[in-house]
């Protein structure tokens, strides 16, 4: 078994407690939520905290709030919570879909909506034990200098595995950030970047406080994810589609993918070609061949990269079909690599 190392323990009750706490620390304390991922990657020495910030002692960051005709989920509601809300399975499919789909029961009990969000990036390489890395001589992301995906590259190009992460963006979300300035509001689309180290545009000392979704009329959404299995896996294709319909003709339409990059990808050029149109068979393969242009994923994640590329047109057009009401599948498929 390996063991969790030492470390110290921040119970904050507030907001500006853990923003305080984190603040005073710097670079020797982590922010923690659920845990699922966290302690794992700690246990495994990808991660090595002197002191965690506990942010489930915290009241303001649970519970949904109406907002200008859309809703506000605060960060630290869990992934059940989220896939069973009522008011989000009946406007926000996709994302209660999505976080249905993350891990297994026991993880959506205690996992987080905010520890979806920023999720550390993954790696064949990478999310290994610490003898496993350091055997293979260690790489960039940490303990090494050299990515062994790509040797002469000189990013990371370790993989987004967030299954909400998609959707959020798909659906307009942004987030709130509370830190030490302040707080300010992002779109989910301005909190990624594409580098599998540095993955997240917020400052150390910045908490995700709350996820706010926009009005929903006349919009609706579908979450398709590839994993190898159905019980408990990391996506390695998530395919978010949201488009919003007046008399049955589109008039917005955004497509986002996950796990085929180091942020989710929008691949906008397939959205826009949907915009204007009906979604019939022809106008939904046209847009699926259109999204797996910026499907560009790599060797190092489960499945062939061609595979997961290939299948990436199958998924969009599965997506689009369930939104037309042409395909009735299952939200989250197995496949043989
Ligand atoms: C076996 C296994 C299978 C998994 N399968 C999936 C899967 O299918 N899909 C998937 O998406 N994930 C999966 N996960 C990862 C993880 O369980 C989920 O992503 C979960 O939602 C993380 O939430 P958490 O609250 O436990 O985050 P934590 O583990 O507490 O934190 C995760 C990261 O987010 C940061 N963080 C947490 N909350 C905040 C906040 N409010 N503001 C800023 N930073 C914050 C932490 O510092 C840490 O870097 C899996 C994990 C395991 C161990
Ligand atoms: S992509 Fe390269 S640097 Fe990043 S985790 Fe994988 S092997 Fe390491």
């Amino acid at each position: 078994m390996i063991r969790l190392p030492a470390f110290e323990y921040l119970a904050a009750r507030t907001v500006g407690d853990a923003v305080k706490y984190l603040t005073d620390r710097g670079p020797d304390a982590m922010l923690v939520a659920g845990g699922t991922d966290l302690y794992p990657n700690m246990k495994r020495r990808q991660f090595e905290p002197k002191a965690l910030v506990g942010l489930r002692g915290i009241r303001e960051l649970r519970g949904v709030r109406a907002t200008n005709g859309g809703i506000a989920i605060g960060a630290g509601m869990t992934l059940t919570q989220v896939a069973t809300h009522a008011e989000i399975t009946r406007r926000y499919s996709a994302l209660a879909t999505a976080a249905g789909l993350v891990s297994s029961p026991q993880l959506r009990n205690m996992g987080t909506l905010g520890g979806n969000v920023c999720v550390d990036t993954r790696c064949n390489y990478y999310n290994q034990s610490y003898d496993w890395r350091k055997a293979i001589g260690f790489c960039m992301k940490k303990d090494g200098d050299i990515c062994l995906v790509a040797p002469g590259s000189s990013r990371c190009w370790a993989v987004s595995s967030s299954d909400t992460a998609p959707v959020l963006w798909a659906l307009g979300a942004t987030v709130r950030l509370a830190g030490a300035a302040g707080e300010r509001t992002l779109p989910v689309a301005a909190l990624f970047k594409d580098d599998g180290i540095d993955y997240l545009a917020k400052r150390a000392d910045e908490i995700v406080t709350e996820i706010a979704l926009p009005e929903s009329d006349g919009w609706s959404s579908v979450y398709l994810k590839l994993r190898r299995r159905g019980s408990f896996d990391f996506p390695v294709l998530g395919v978010a589609v949201a488009v919003r319909r007046e008399d049955e003709i589109v008039r917005e339409a955004r497509i986002v993918l996950g796990a085929v990059a180091s942020q989710p990808r929008e691949a906008a050029a397939a959205g826009a070609s949907l915009v204007g149109a009906r979604l019939t068979s022809e106008t939904i393969t046209r847009a699926a061949e259109l999204a797996a242009g910026p499907s560009k994923p790599l060797d190092n994640t489960d499945f062939t990269h061609p595979y997961r590329k290939k299948v990436t047109r199958v998924y969009v057009a599965r997506a689009l079909a369930r939104l037309a009401g042409l395909d009735t599948g299952p939200s989250s498929y197995e496949a043989a690599g």
